[in-house]
């Protein structure tokens, strides 16, 4: 069963925090040197120069730590961390850091910290660029969930958002479950799917090497063995075969995201192993048109996408998975992630967006 854990440096002129409470499942123990950051040590967030300086002029450290099974909901424990962790500061004038995020505050912020922490909130990204426009992108602090921390390449920019959401979706599923994404699991990514690899390969540790050397430096090895890190890659649509990085399932979510973003709508891309409506003259002399409905069951897209004959031979109608559907019309990849209610015509290579229903039935519920 994997644990979640919570580390926080705490560097003050000599003051101890607060002790915790008898029998609280946190605790803060003095540390015998003051762990300072080097030029090397990558951190995060708007207090990350001021706490290099303030490591510089401290003259104690301490580190609260609490841990809890995560048969337990993540964010309850998150919560309660970060409440536990205000009242051991409070009236302390220190500079804290949540180890395993990389990421530093004053103590004076330590009651901002969220009592229901979103996905976003758990972890920080790191992007290191490898060659023109090509990154390595790598987590800081989805250890504290008792998952590997994730790294994975991508080309473009651009996509870095889109980086970010693909972990952001990662920690959600993590939250919601006591599972873990471990070696050689897979995980659907909208249209995509994700596989993941250890970083040491087959030998299944050891662990603590792979997290950042000031993460390491901080905490004692007792106190965190390290959980290791998973390499992400996507697989080529409807095959076993491995893309070389995660680029085509970022730009896919990201053409979706700001197709949904112009429109001012919400959804999500069904994945590409779901069931989708069609005939074989789609996307002919016909033309195209798509649309989709609540799907009756979870291997069901919703989408339906038909020549421009109406009424259609339902006898030519059938059910294909919706990744060979895609890739003989790439065109539909785009709108995947449009809600039900949504109608896509394509004329003459351009195709046009009908949410109308949609917004009828919005504007029913307001009562307009
Ligand atoms: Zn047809």
């Amino acid at each position: 069963m994997p644990r979640l854990s919570f580390y926080c440096l705490v560097l003050t002129d000599g003051a101890a925090p607060n002790p915790t409470l008898p029998g609280s499942e946190f605790g803060v123990r003095p540390l015998a040197g003051i762990p300072c950051p080097c030029a090397d040590d990558e951190l995060f967030g708007p207090h990350a120069e001021s706490f290099t300086r303030a490591a510089q002029a401290a003259r104690a450290a301490y580190l609260f730590h609490g841990s809890r099974s995560a048969r337990h909901e993540v964010g309850g424990f998150l919560g309660a961390a970060h409440e536990a962790l205000a009242v051991a500061v409070d009236g302390v004038a220190a500079f804290c850091l949540d180890v395993l995020r990389l990421w530093p505050f004053p103590s004076k912020d330590a009651i901002d910290l969220p009592t229901d922490p979103l996905p976003e909130d758990v972890f920080a990204l790191g992007f290191t660029e490898r060659g023109p426009g090509s990154f390595r992108a790598l987590t800081y602090g989805l250890s504290k969930l008792g998952q590997r921390e994730i790294t994975f390449d991508f080309t473009g920019r651009g996509l870095a958002d889109e980086a970010k959401y693909l972990c952001s979706h990662l920690a959600d599923y993590v939250m919601s479950q006591t599972r873990r994404v471990d070696h050689r699991q897979s995980m659907s990514f909208g249209f995509d799917r994700l596989e993941f690899r250890a970083a040491e390969g087959e030998a299944g540790g050891p662990l603590r090497g792979w997290h950042a050397p000031y993460v390491q430096r901080a905490l004692p090895e007792e106190l965190f063995p390290g959980v290791g890190l998973l390499e992400a890659r996507c697989f080529e649509p409807l095959s076993d075969k491995l893309a070389s990085d995660v680029t085509l399932a970022l730009e896919r979510s990201l053409e979706q995201r700001r197709l949904l973003d112009e429109l001012g709508l919400e959804g999500e891309a069904p994945h590409q192993g779901t069931m989708v409506r069609s005939c074989a003259c789609a996307g002919g002399p016909d033309g195209l048109v798509g649309w989709r409905e609540e799907p009756d069951t979870i291997r069901h897209s919703g989408w339906s996408f038909l020549c421009g004959r109406s009424p259609h031979p339902a006898e030519e109608v059938g059910t294909v998975p919706l990744g060979a559907l895609a890739h003989r019309l790439p065109q539909i990849v785009r709108y995947l992630a449009l809600p039900a209610g949504c109608r896509v015509t394509w004329r003459g290579g351009e195709a046009v967006v009908d949410a109308g229903r949609l917004m009828d039935e919005e504007e029913e519920e307001s009562g307009l």
